[in-house]
């Protein structure tokens, strides 16, 4: 009897632990945890990457869920995760947030909720020099790119007689085609650009003006979390308005940056966010 009891007392605290963290507030639960866990890239440069002088992650997705823990007044601990390791990270509960070079797309939006769009690119390709002038060139070959990308997903569907190679990360999907074992790389272009501008032998390659897609990138949630994802999305807007966003974007994109890149006309706004519908 008494370890019946033992065992009903313990199914009942293991359930509502399970209870909390499902139906979990996680602005709530951060606040009381005094500490915001991030899913990261650590391999991802100019995005989330190891600083060769401190040891530390750093780039544009850290900058921004370092604001949102500065402005939650908790600490921040990052996480590395993979392209295809993110979701999972997050429906499982052991991150509290996605900031991985992640694209919001109406598929995914069924299973985690997106912030609004806070960085904007398209998929694009690097190749050696001179190979290629069109999509055509790049058919039939091998193409390397990252397990769990939209940039797989895209480049099979834009090239159906490819041979599509999908590596852990891109740096690893960069050596292949350095080392000749695949004719291109293909992912965002802002991630191609910070590739290429930190490869010592950049010269021998370029990015073609050949985009199969646009990727906007959104910070990933659990879904339904609303308190958590308001809180989120209106630091972001607060981060516009405040010029912060585009001098996290200047810090890591900007004329002196290893991958200078434009951020045109584009700015967080109300508006821009990827759901399931759309
Ligand atoms: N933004 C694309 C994606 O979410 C490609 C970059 C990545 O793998 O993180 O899949």
């Amino acid at each position: 009897m008494k370890k019946l009891l033992i065992l009903v007392g313990v199914l009942v605290i293991v359930a509502s632990w399970f209870g909390t963290l499902w139906a979990a507030d996680t602005l709530e639960m951060v606040k009381k945890k005094g500490v915001l866990v991030a899913g990261v890239k650590d391999s991802t440069p100019g995005f989330g990457f190891v600083d060769e002088k401190t040891r530390e992650i750093v780039g544009y997705d850290v900058d921004f869920v370092k604001a949102i823990a500065k402005k939650l007044g908790v600490k921040l601990e990052l996480k590395p995760v993979t392209s295809a390791s993110r979701m999972p990270q997050l429906t499982e509960g052991n991150i509290d947030i996605i900031a991985a070079t992640m694209t919001a797309t109406p598929e995914r939006a069924k299973q985690i909720d997106f912030s609004l769009t806070y960085f904007f690119t398209g998929q694009k390709f690097i190749v050696k020099k001179g190979t290629v002038k069109s999509l055509a060139d790049l058919d039939g070959k091998k193409i390397g790119t990252a397990k769990g990308s939209t940039s797989e997903q895209n480049a099979a569907k834009a090239l159906p007689k490819a041979t599509i190679l999908s590596f852990d990360d891109y740096p690893q999907a960069f050596l292949a085609l350095q080392q000749g074992k695949v004719f291109a790389v293909t992912t965002d272009e802002s991630i191609l650009a910070n590739l290429l501008g930190r490869a010592p032998n950049k010269e021998q390659f370029e990015i073609p003006e050949i985009q199969i897609s646009d990727e906007p990138y959104g910070l990933g949630m659990r879904k339904g979390d609303k308190n958590f994802a308001d809180f989120v999305n209106k630091t972001l807007l607060e981060m516009e308005k405040s010029g912060e966003a585009k001098r996290i974007f200047d810090r890591w994109f900007g004329p002196t940056s290893a991958a200078p890149l434009s951020r045109g006309k584009f700015k967080i706004t109300e508006g821009q966010r990827v759901t399931e519908g759309k």
